[in-house]
């Protein structure tokens, strides 16, 4: 059964009636653009064509019941609970954040019953977070028939994740899962919150992008994190910008200069390269050279492995074994420390190149990785 087919059937089966509608939210992956979120600089994602659906009716007496295909026990909530960040925790936690968000920005948010069922990986870094959060906005959002420019949704999903779930996240998630196009990459200015749909027509080029989910471990990721964000954030101030959006890579070496030591050194090369790498794509793009932008991925993910030091092996031997078996350019994508890679590849070699990342893996004892092939796909939407 499809995915959309799962969560109405879901709905059926939990509450006896026919939902209203179904909205779905994608998942997505970070083309280019790694920890540069959160220093003010530029992200490129795009939306996968892997999606969470969420079948919906409203309830009446303002509860919420919200059923996931994960767990077999459906969650209730009223006003007081959604009301209270931490209240409701748990996976329903991303549902309860919605409403939370939606009541705090002074939305009088119906009462529903939900069903999810989603094909996004949980917890492998494709952000099924942002996915279901997003579909349960848009299901919200339609049912009540509430006042809420589409402009305005990513700020309210991330703000349910980071002020009601409690996780520390920048905008691109949500931005990409709701604006994603088919197509085309989302470039997200992360300082001014501007987007702009960039041309990324894989399929016209004959390419693919393969998602490897490294299956790693997960080692230490966040306190990892909050060390590189830390790092990043001493480093702007010795430097006295703003943040390190402000270092133009024609200035980094002087920058350098003034750094005291050399892993802050190497943090910030990363970095400032990487913003770099990030506006190099985007002209590749515009100019419709979609292959050649494969070296700059395969550089991105030498900056995070050598100067902002966030792979792990499992990463490094999906990277080097996709580039042996032909692939133009590969990347981990996300935080690090597992996580997703990601390979350009021609589109008929992407099951070649899959295999060899496969047997790359077998041989040094790792757990089997996943393997997709993607295409840039559209946002968060209503079903027919
Ligand atoms: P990622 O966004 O990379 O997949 P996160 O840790 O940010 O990983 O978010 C995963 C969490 O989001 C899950 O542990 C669960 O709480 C919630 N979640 C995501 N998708 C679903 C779903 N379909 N049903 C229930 N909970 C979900
Ligand atoms: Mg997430």
């Amino acid at each position: 059964m499809n995915v959309a087919d799962r969560a109405t059937a879901g709905f059926r089966q939990r509450y006896g009636v026919e939902p209203a509608g179904r909205w779905a939210a994608p998942g997505r992956v970070n083309l280019i653009g790694e920890h540069t979120d959160y220093n003010d600089g530029f992200v490129l994602p795009f939306a996968l064509p892997l999606r969470t659906v969420v079948a919906a009716a409203p309830a009446p007496g303002g509860r919420w019941t919200v059923w996931s295909e994960l767990d077999d026990e459906p969650v209730e909530f009223g006003a007081a609970e959604a009301d209270e960040p931490g209240r409701v925790d748990g996976w329903a936690a991303y549902v309860a954040g919605v409403v939370w968000a939606l009541r705090a920005d002074g939305h009088d948010v119906p009462g529903a019953r939900l069903a999810v069922a989603s094909d996004v990986p949980v917890g492998s870094g494709l952000s099924s977070s942002a996915a279901i959060e997003s579909a349960v906005l848009a299901a919200l959002v339609d049912l009540g028939g509430l006042d809420l420019p589409a402009g305005r949704w990513p700020r309210l999903a991330q703000r349910a994740e980071n002020d009601y779930v409690g996780a520390p996240t920048g905008i691109m998630d949500q931005s990409a899962v709701i604006r994603g196009r088919a197509g085309h990459a989302l470039f997200l200015d992360c300082r001014t919150e501007e987007v702009e749909q960039i041309p990324f027509d894989l399929d016209g080029a004959g390419l693919a992008v393969l998602v490897i989910d490294s299956r790693a471990p997960h080692r230490h990721a966040d306190g990892e994190y909050a060390a590189r964000r830390r790092s990043c954030e001493q480093a702007a101030a010795t430097l006295g910008v703003t943040a390190l959006r402000d270092v133009p890579v024609a200035d980094l070496d002087a920058a350098l200069a003034r750094l005291g030591d050399d892993e802050t050194r190497r943090r910030v090369r990363h970095v400032v390269t990487e913003n770099q790498r990030v506006l190099d794509t985007v002209a590749l793009l515009r100019a419709g050279r979609v292959r050649d932008t494969g070296p700059l991925l395969t550089a991105s993910h030498a900056s995070m492995r050598d100067d902002f030091e966030i792979t792990v092996p499992e990463i490094d031997t999906a990277v080097e074994a996709a580039l042996s078996a032909g692939a133009y350019g590969a990347r981990m994508t996300g935080g690090g420390f597992g996580g997703c890679v990601l390979a350009l590849v021609d589109a008929g070699a992407a099951d070649a190149v899959a295999a060899a990342v496969t047997e790359a893996y077998a041989e040094r004892g790792f757990t089997a990785p996943g393997t997709l092939t993607v295409q840039p796909s559209g946002g968060a939407t209503r079903l027919g």
